[in-house]
């Protein structure tokens, strides 16, 4: 299953907020088999949103947006998603009642259009927030607030599914470009992706699909490394 991941919001494009959310949403996708092919960030504008909305999702099996839900002025992703697919924005019945009888909240609490959704959309509940999210033809919406965005995705988890990867991580205190002839005769034996990135030392990630193949070959590479403590 490929995925692309499209966050939502000019504070993050400032450099004002880290995209923790993003990071998050890639290593659960990963963990489940599931390949993450695009992480975009986009200004919480509704043509841009709509725009690349509308072409992540004729290109993957499923889009994720996080951030710019709710009903305030810069809060244009519903908008953005429906404009994408063509679909007027409606008052969600399903949505509002959750909210009235579930979420605990008094219809003059709510402001106005927090339960307007894409025309057609399944709502995902926020059980932290207010804001509901949405699915809609392989689009999931969600919240920008990470333990919001993590509490719904919890909540449609079981939708993603890919086939199950395995990892072996091997450090080394050897300079990356030493490492090329062996790392290119590992390849050439086993079936797996290595992962080759430098910091202090270098932290090589073997990844495949079968897990004696990936044990085998992080055993070999082992063996041939100066390994760091
Ligand atoms: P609400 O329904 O509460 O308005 P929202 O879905 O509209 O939430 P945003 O307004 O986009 O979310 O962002 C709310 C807050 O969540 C931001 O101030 C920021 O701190 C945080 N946030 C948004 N996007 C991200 C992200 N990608 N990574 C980490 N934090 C984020
Ligand atoms: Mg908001």
């Amino acid at each position: 299953m490929y995925v692309a991941l499209v966050t939502v919001g000019d504070e993050i494009l400032a450099g004002d907020t880290i995209n923790t959310n993003a990071a998050w949403l890639g290593q659960r996708l990963a963990e489940r088999g599931v390949d993450v092919e695009r992480v975009t960030v986009i200004p919480d504008r509704i043509e841009e949103i709509a725009r690349v909305v509308g072409e992540y999702h004729t290109e993957y099996d499923a889009v994720i947006v996080t951030g710019g839900l709710g009903p305030t002025h810069d809060d244009l992703t519903i908008e953005g998603v429906a404009a994408a697919l063509d679909r007027a924005v409606e008052r969600n019945e399903a949505a509002l009642s959750w909210l009235l009888e579930e979420g605990g909240y008094e219809r003059d609490e709510l402001t106005a259009g927090t339960a307007d959704l894409p025309q057609g959309a399944r709502p995902l509940h926020n059980e932290v927030g207010v804001a509901p999210g949405a699915v809609v033809e392989g689009i999931y919406v969600l919240p920008g607030v990470p333990d919001e965005m993590k509490a719904m995705f919890e909540s449609v988890e079981a939708e993603f599914e890919g086939e199950p990867r395995y990892v072996a991580r091997v450090f080394t205190t050897e300079p990356e470009s030493e490492l090329v002839p062996r790392l290119a005769e590992l390849r050439e034996r086993f079936d797996v992706t290595v992962g080759s990135y430098p910091g202090d030392g270098v932290k090589l990630k073997l990844t495949g699909t079968d897990e004696r193949t990936v044990e085998d070959a992080a055993g070999w590479l082992r063996e041939r490394v100066e390994l760091a403590e």
